[in-house]
């Protein structure tokens, strides 16, 4: 009998299915793209549906969604975690033999244009012109190639590192809240006089 799981060719998953997930194309998306694949290449980790990959993300910006898509690291199943330092930096790890890497960017800070600042905050609040929208989409893709095809080392470290491994997504039993009489993780209950309440309801009754 043919298993259809373990006979498929690994997708390659490209930039342009991050773009469509994330809805436009930006530099962030294309430094997740570059973390992602360079990490799963370090770790030697191939196909997006290899569950055994954990992702750390530094930031909960833009970057996070190319990594969902490209190491198939995602928020539903419980193999990736934010922790929202505001930094561009994203942990990788293989549960399959312990190994880890870091992938951080370097990309030159150079002083930024004021007239670029000006020209966002224009876009940014809908009071740019059609002319100004278009110039800081040129400028917002010449950034995001530059970050495409830039040669790594010049703008990402990767580095292995040692860590735990992240506590795995459990399963919990379910139970009824009290209050609202929706079903509710049991883990996420509280107790309040002796009865189980999910949190929104709990929070009412105090
Ligand atoms: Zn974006
Ligand atoms: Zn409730």
């Amino acid at each position: 009998m043919k298993d259809h799981h373990h006979t498929h060719e690994p997708r390659l998953v490209t930039f342009e299915d991050c773009v469509r997930f994330h809805g436009h194309s930006c530099p962030g998306l294309a430094s997740g793209y570059r973390a992602a694949t360079a990490a799963m290449e370090a770790l030697g980790v191939t196909r997006p549906e290899d569950e055994e990959l954990v992702a750390i993300c530094e930031t909960d910006a833009c970057g996070v969604d190319a990594i969902q898509i490209v190491a198939g690291t995602t928020a539903g199943k419980g193999n990736l975690i934010i922790r929202d330092y505001g930094k561009h930096a994203f942990t990788f790890f293989n549960r399959r033999e312990g190994k880890a890497v870091r992938v951080t960017f370097h990309r030159k800070e150079k002083p930024k244009d004021p007239s670029v600042a000006a020209l966002q905050a224009k876009v940014f609040s809908g009071t740019a012109t059609d002319d100004e929208e278009a110039q800081y989409h040129e400028l917002m893709h010449k950034a995001t190639v530059d970050v495409l095809h830039a040669p790594a080392e010049e703008i990402m470290k990767i580095e292995r590192v040692s860590m735990q491994p992240p506590e795995k997504a459990r399963i919990f039993a379910s139970v009824t809240c009290a209050g609202c009489g929706e079903s509710v993780a049991d883990a996420k209950t509280r107790i309040v006089n002796g009865k189980r309440y999910c949190i929104p309801c709990s929070e009412k009754i105090r």
